[in-house]
C-alpha cells in the first residue's frame, strides 16, 4: 500500500487540479511551502532550502504554493522555477489561507517523503536533515516540536493559552508544541489527501492518521522579515477549527452546565416551595422572593442558554461547510518543468 498514489473520488473536492498518479521514484523528497506576500523572503528562503536539500544527497523538489500573493512573490518564484527544474510553483486562484495552501501543495508534491514548512523561516530548513534521518530509520510521520517560540507583533501568551485549552479539550492526543512543520511519508500524505474536510487543522489530521512517528526538537525564531500574514481573526478561526473538529467536549460542557443549573434551580424551587408552605424563611431565604434572586437566576440561565446555543452554532456552521462540499482551494496553474509523471 502507498507505493502508487491512487486518486479516489474522495480527493477531488479538495481542489480542481488533479495531479495524476505520481510515480514512486528513488527516494524523492518534496518540500512544500505556502507563500503569501513574502517577496522579502523568497530569495533567501529558496537559497537556504537549496543549500540544505543539496546537502542531503537525495533527489528533491520544492513545491511553492503561491496563495494569491499581491506583491512580487509569484514573479520571484517563477523565475526560480524557470532556472531550476526541481522547483514547482502552484498558483492558486486567490488567497485561500495557510491550511488550504498547504493542502494544495500536498496534492501536487510527488515525493516519497514530504516536508511541510512555513515560508517565513520560522521553521528553519536546517532541521530538515534530522527529519530525513528519522524517516530513513523508519518513521513515517516526523513532528518538529518547538522547544521555544518567538513571535513578531503577536502576544505569545495567546498561543500558550490556545495550546493549554486545546490540550484540555481535545478528544484525541495531538502533540501540542507542533505546527505544520514536519515530515510525512507518502503513505501518510495519501491518507491525509483522502480526508476531505473543509475545516482543516493539519496538525490534528496528521496525528489522526497515525503511522510510526518520531519527534525532533527545534527553537522557533520569529519571522525573518515582514509582518505575519495570518490575521489574528484567521488564527482564532483556526484555533476554533482545531478545537471543534477534534473535540466533542464543548458540547458536553454545555450539557453539564445546563444540568448543573437545572439541578440548582430545582433544589432552589423546592426550598422556596417549602418556605411558602411553612410560611417562614429557611436558610435565611425570605418568604417573598426578592428582585435579586429573580434577576440573578434569570441572567445565569440566560447566559448558559446563549453559550450553549453559541457552541451548537459553531458545530452546525462547520457541518454546513462540510455539507456544501465546496473545494478547499482552486488552482490557476501548476508551473513545472518536468512532465506530470
Ligand atoms: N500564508 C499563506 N496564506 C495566508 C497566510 C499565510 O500561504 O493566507 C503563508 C505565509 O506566507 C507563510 C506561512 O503561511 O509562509 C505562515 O504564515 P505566517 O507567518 O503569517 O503565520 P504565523 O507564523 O503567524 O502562524
Ligand atoms: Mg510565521
Amino acid at each position: 500500500m502507498g507505493f502508487t498514489r491512487t486518486l479516489t473520488p474522495a480527493t477531488e473536492p479538495l481542489g480542481t487540479e488533479t495531479t495524476g498518479p505520481a510515480v514512486r521514484r528513488s527516494r524523492l523528497i518534496s518540500v512544500v511551502v505556502p507563500i503569501y506576500d513574502e517577496e522579502l523572503l523568497v530569495p533567501v528562503l529558496h537559497q537556504q532550502i537549496t543549500e540544505v536539500m543539496d546537502g542531503l544527497g537525495l533527489p528533491w523538489e520544492v513545491v511553492y504554493v503561491d496563495d494569491g500573493s499581491r506583491d512580487r512573490s509569484l514573479g520571484l518564484l517563477l523565475t526560480r522555477q524557470q532556472q531550476d527544474p526541481r522547483v514547482v510553483v502552484v498558483e492558486l486562484s486567490r488567497n485561500w489561507g495557510h491550511q488550504p495552501a498547504v493542502t494544495a501543495g500536498l496534492g501536487v508534491a510527488r515525493g516519497d517523503a514530504i516536508i511541510l514548512m512555513d515560508g517565513d523561516l520560522q521553521d528553519p530548513p536546517s532541521v530538515i536533515p534530522e527529519m530525513v534521518r528519522a524517516w530513513k530509520k523508519g518513521a513515517q510521520v516526523v513532528y518538529a516540536e518547538r522547544r521555544s517560540r518567538k513571535e513578531r507583533n503577536r502576544p505569545s501568551w495567546l498561543f500558550h493559552l490556545f495550546y493549554k485549552i486545546f490540550a484540555l479539550l481535545s478528544d484525541y492526543p495531538i502533540p501540542i508544541n507542533a505546527g505544520i512543520f514536519g515530515l510525512l511519508d507518502r503513505q501518510a500524505v495519501d491518507a491525509i489527501n483522502r480526508l476531505t474536510e473543509t475545516n482543516r487543522y493539519l496538525p490534528g489530521l496528521r496525528a489522526w492518521v497515525g503511522f510510526t512517528s518520531e519527534v525532533v526538537y527545534y527553537d522557533r525564531a520569529s519571522r525573518a522579515a515582514g509582518e505575519p500574514k495570518q490575521s489574528l481573526g484567521r488564527l482564532i478561526r483556526y484555533a476554533l477549527d482545531a478545537i471543534f473538529s477534534f473535540s466533542y467536549k464543548p458540547l458536553r460542557l454545555s450539557l453539564f452546565a445546563g444540568l448543573t443549573a437545572a439541578s440548582f434551580a430545582l433544589f432552589y424551587g423546592v426550598v422556596l416551595l417549602v418556605c411558602r408552605l411553612m410560611g417562614r424563611g429557611l436558610f435565611g431565604i425570605p418568604v417573598v422572593n426578592g428582585y435579586t434572586s429573580t434577576i440573578v437566576s434569570l441572567l445565569f440561565l440566560g447566559g448558559i442558554q446563549l453559550i450553549s446555543v453559541g457552541i451548537l452554532g459553531e458545530y452546525i456552521g462547520r457541518v454546513y461547510d462540510e455539507v456544501k462540499r465546496r473545494p478547499l482551494f482552486l488552482v490557476r496553474k501548476v508551473h513545472r518543468t518536468t512532465p506530470e509523471s
